[in-house]
């Protein structure tokens, strides 16, 4: 065990307690302190010559007699818990709690530390225990809702995390304003799943009202749409999508194949693409790489999209300028460029969380590196090979 910067911090508290305690004692004329002292320097000895649990042990008989160490102790099982030595570092706040004359401040501190510990050893249901009595007010009120919201999404308890979120958003602390949203759309798929559909139709008015345009809303409705034999219900659903949410196109794209296919309206695939397209080169070269990862190039007007989108894409236009005389490639060397974005894309990872950086091979709706939602974007080939995106270049 190496000594690290908290361990020093601990002896250099441990100093300034030592030196306040016998300084008050001879500026107070106030008896001498029975020994707290040489308990903790043990505590500090131990900690220095690698021995956890002794130091622990001499720690704990100081606080039973000096309330100035109780800080120590905090900083003692906050640096176990880090460590992972989650075991000593329950320890040392179960004994704090324990404490009969712990000040209610302190005593509120080890309690959320002690949920910390539990948290971090997968005791969830110790740790609700606790963060419920935390949320109902005080000092740790909005941390302990947001680790129970952090509980209950782990453990996909759809129902009470829409509670908590309601509880944070009434004291104006939604840290993620659309997790309601996404909660009941989880509850949605649930419905849906169990062919539920009423149900999964409830759970998505709920979604609308609490967010009018919500891309996920609206593909699950078109989802429930397609299963309830009304297609073209469905492709008025995902027609909004692209354009309100263009990183959605890769959703998007094979549900309306699908859609169109069941409404007998395959041909108007073209028209639709196109009319979206027009909307903005955004909504264009999202749906051209939704089609190109799909391998979706059956059709004159996703080939059309597509060779726009690897003219303007500036990885894969110096690849055509390099290749091409007239840089506008033909049918057969669009299909084998596209193919070859395909393998490249396999290889790598597909999206990125623009929170934490977090890649990943499919879509999440909630990044599983930092649990923030909506944050995962398609990576173009421009990203994978690390230079900005069209229009960002300096
Ligand atoms: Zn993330």
């Amino acid at each position: 065990m190496r000594t690290s910067w908290v361990e020093a911090a601990l002896i250099l508290g441990g100093a300034v307690v030592g030196w306040y305690a016998t300084h008050r004692w001879r500026v107070s004329g106030e008896p001498p302190p029975r020994g707290p002292s040489s308990d903790y320097l043990d505590g500090l000895n131990y900690l220095v010559n690698q021995q956890p649990d002794r130091a622990v042990e001499a720690f704990l008989r100081a606080v039973a007699v000096d309330q100035d160490t109780v800080e120590t102790q905090f900083a003692l099982g906050a640096l176990f818990r880090r460590r992972g030595e989650v075991d000593r570092a329950i320890r040392v706040h179960q004994n704090l709690i324990a404490r009969d004359t712990l000040a209610p401040a302190f005593r509120e501190q080890a309690t959320y530390a002690l949920a910390q510990d539990y948290l971090r050893a997968g005791l969830f249901d110790r740790a609700e225990k606790l963060l419920l009595e935390l949320s109902a007010g005080g000092t740790y009120r909005i941390a302990a809702l947001k680790d129970l919201s952090s509980i209950y999404e782990l453990e996909r308890d759809w129902e009470q995390a829409i509670a908590i979120h309601r509880n944070l958003a009434r004291i104006g602390r939604p840290e993620q304003p659309t997790a309601i949203a996404h909660y009941h759309c989880e509850l949605a798929e649930l419905a849906r799943t169990a062919g539920d559909f009423a149900l999964a139709r409830e759970h998505l008015r709920t979604v609308r009202a609490e967010h009018k345009r919500f891309a996920r809303g609206a593909l699950l409705r078109a989802d429930v749409a397609l299963d309830m034999h009304e297609p073209d219900l469905a492709v008025r659903l995902l027609r909004r999508v692209p354009v309100q949410s263009p990183q959605l196109a890769g959703e998007v794209l094979p549900r309306l194949v699908r859609a169109l296919r069941a409404a007998g309206r395959e041909t108007e695939l073209a028209s639709i693409l196109q009319e979206l397209a027009g909307d903005g080169r955004d909504v264009a070269d999202a749906i051209a790489h939704a089609a190109i990862l799909s391998g979706q190039l059956d059709s004159p007007a996703l080939l059309a999209l597509a060779r726009g989108y690897v003219g303007r894409e500036p990885a894969v236009a110096e690849t055509v300028q390099a290749l091409l005389q007239d840089n506008v490639p033909d049918d057969a060397a669009l299909t084998r460029l596209c193919a070859a974005l395909r393998r490249q894309a396999m290889r790598a990872a597909r999206f990125r969380c623009g929170d934490c950086g977090f890649s990943a091979a499919t879509f999440f709706w909630q990044c599983p590196g930092c649990k923030s939602w909506d944050t995962l974007k398609p990576l173009t080939p421009s990203d994978l090979a690390g230079r900005p995106p069209a229009g960002q270049e300096r």
